[in-house]
């Protein structure tokens, strides 16, 4: 029938994920471009009164006015409270300033804090909404693609002691998170390709067709097209599942730490310096040796190992540890670090190891010499 009407291409629905947790705890995570422009009537749909905007120097000056002027005009009252954009906040004096700033603001048990930011404002916000009032209730707002794959959903907040990273924290689940994708427009190369390493990341823990996704589609999410709405649907969907399957990190929840121990080793070597090296490319390159190591114990296929680095390399990420600006030392020394992780029981390490691409598992007995034997070779 030549009259009728030709459907124009659909507009992109924002895409909404449930996070199903008990005692009315459960939460959507919505997902699309534009969404910070609706985050007052989602406000007022929970029935606050005020929000506190807790958010770092940077994204104030890019979204910080859009937001209170959506908060506003949906009749709640606003206050914004702004940290130095970088890990340094996450402590205790910026939480001490964050705190205050929200019982300055009047912040009630009834009212909303807002962290507006990528992990390190999630982090510090959600950690003062946790312990403010004892508890008020929080929105994520995340701005990074760390943020809005990763840490704003599965209510881990905290921030760091001058004994270690997410040492002082609680568990509290947002009451919603906003992803807007296009606040990736004006996100770094480098930070943009350092929270792709975890999206990749979630196809490797266990989803082999996510990841053969990834490797079609991966430019789409660097290019803010529709592939990059599914992209963090995607790995929402993934991690809200292992989170209400395993809250409290008792057991599967591990399993989102592939490549974690060697990265959080590198990001130690490194002296969380982001000049040399970003959580991300720890990551990068952590899931790159995670899969050599596993093909190396004849766990896992040595195709699958190449795959794996070939394809995070295309996206731009280190794979290899001769890649760390200034050089990671010795064995021993990346051993050292790696077994201060939490993740080790009386001197055996525990690794995150694949049988395959989609096919991770908790390997919590591994023989650190077999581990030695693998890092002098890989820096050979
Ligand atoms: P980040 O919050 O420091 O953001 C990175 C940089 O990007 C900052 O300089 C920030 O100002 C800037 N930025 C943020 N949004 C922007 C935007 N839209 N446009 C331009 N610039 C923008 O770092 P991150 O990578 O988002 O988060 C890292 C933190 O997340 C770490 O502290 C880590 O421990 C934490 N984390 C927490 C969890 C969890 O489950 N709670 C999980 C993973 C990571
Ligand atoms: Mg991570």
């Amino acid at each position: 029938n030549p009259s009728a009407p030709r459907r124009s291409p659909a507009m992109p629905q924002p895409l909404r994920v449930n996070v199903p947790l008990n005692q009315g705890r459960d939460y959507d995570i919505r997902i699309g471009r534009g969404l910070l422009d609706e985050i007052g009537i989602e406000a007022r749909d929970l029935g606050a009164r005020a929000a506190g905007i807790v958010t770092d120097e940077t994204v104030a000056g890019l979204y910080g006015e859009r937001v209170q002027a959506s908060l506003e005009a949906a009749g709640l009252r606003c206050g914004m409270i702004t940290v130095p954009p970088g890990e340094a906040s996450k402590s205790y004096a910026e939480f001490a300033r964050v705190s205050d700033g929200l019982l300055s603001h009047k912040i009630e048990r009834g009212d909303l804090v807002v962290a507006l930011g990528g992990g390190v404002v999630g982090d510090l916000a959600g950690f003062a909404a946790a312990s403010l009032r004892r508890g008020v209730r929080f929105v994520q707002a995340p701005t990074t693609l760390l943020a809005q794959v990763d840490s704003s959903v599965g209510g881990k907040t905290g921030i760091n002691s001058p004994l270690g990273k997410n040492l002082i924290g609680a568990f509290h689940q947002p009451r919603l998170v906003l992803a807007d994708t296009a606040t990736l427009d004006t996100l770094s190369e480098r930070e943009m390709r350092a929270g792709y390493a975890e999206v990749a990341k979630y196809g490797l823990i266990g989803d082999a067709e996510f990841f053969e996704w990834c490797e079609t589609n991966w430019s789409g999410i660097f290019a803010g097209g529709p592939e990059r709405d599914e992209a963090v649907a995607a790995c929402c969907r993934a991690k809200a599942g292992v989170v209400v399957r395993d809250e409290r990190e008792d057991g599967e929840r591990a399993l989102l730490n592939l490549g974690h121990t060697f990265g959080h080793a590198l990001e130690r070597l490194t002296g969380y310096d982001s000049a040399r090296l970003v959580h991300g490319e720890g990551v990068a390159i952590g899931l790159a040796l995670a899969f050599r190591f596993s093909a190396r114990l004849g766990l896992c296929g040595g195709q699958d190992a190449g795959r794996v680095a070939n394809h995070l390399a295309l996206a731009g990420l280190p794979t290899r540890l001769q890649q760390v600006p200034g050089g990671v030392g010795d064995p021993d020394a990346l051993l050292d670090a790696m077994a201060q992780d939490k993740k080790v029981r009386d001197g055996r390490l525990t690794f995150i190891l694949a049988h395959g691409i989609g096919q991770s598992f908790i390997a919590p007995d591994i023989d650190r010499a077999e581990v030695r034997a693998f890092l002098e070779d890989e820096l050979r």
